[in-house]
């Protein structure tokens, strides 16, 4: 049954080409030509008063960078990102549940946050994470879309040494930015 591709959605493509992001962040390795899985992840705010949405960052990483990302993650880090994913959501049975559904719409992975359901529009900050290989993207326990606040609860399980981490991560590849200050940037959900 898994996993089952998709073409991207125009959400998780890139904001300065329009298109899907063609190579990985960090090693720059071609991503579109179908030999290398990758992960997309994108960060969006909304603001209140306008309702317009913005995209914080976006980017692709292969398989092998992301590995090599997790890798330094303490296993403190790792496990308590698992229990605490564990504790709230049954990504399995999700998977199963929406790719039963008769119409199996890639939207339906993303349309409230995968920890407190929130719904989408009820989120001023969330993140969208999703698997891809070449111009597709794969339904399997992803693509999902986490809250401002899931994520917070996510970043205080993390060691101070992996937040360091994620944080040297994000001003190498995407930048210093006032914006990204809270963000917790990296898949640490794959
Ligand atoms: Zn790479």
């Amino acid at each position: 049954m898994f996993p089952i591709p998709v073409p991207i959605p125009e959400s998780f493509y890139s904001v300065e080409t329009e298109e899907p992001i063609s190579t990985c962040l960090v090693c720059e390795t071609p991503l579109l030509d179908g030999s290398t899985e990758y992960l997309i992840e994108k960060g969006y705010r909304r603001y209140e008063n306008y309702d317009v949405e913005e995209t914080v960052f976006g980017y692709a990483l292969c398989m092998d960078c992301h590995m090599t990302m997790r890798q330094s993650f303490s296993d403190e880090s790792k496990r308590r990102c698992q229990s605490y994913l564990s504790d709230h959501v049954d990504l399995p049975k999700r998977a199963t549940t929406l790719l039963a559904a008769e119409s199996a719409d890639p939207e339906d992975w993303t349309r409230r946050c995968v920890v407190h359901d929130t719904p989408k529009a009820d989120l001023r900050e969330y993140q969208l994470l999703a698997h891809c290989r070449g111009k597709k993207m794969l339904l399997t326990h992803l693509p999902l879309l986490i809250g401002g606040p899931a994520i917070d609860d996510l970043a205080r399980r993390l060691s101070d040494e992996t937040l360091d981490d994620l944080g040297g991560f994000r001003d190498e590849h995407l930048g210093p930015s006032p914006e990204l200050e809270r963000d917790l940037q990296g898949p640490v959900l794959a």
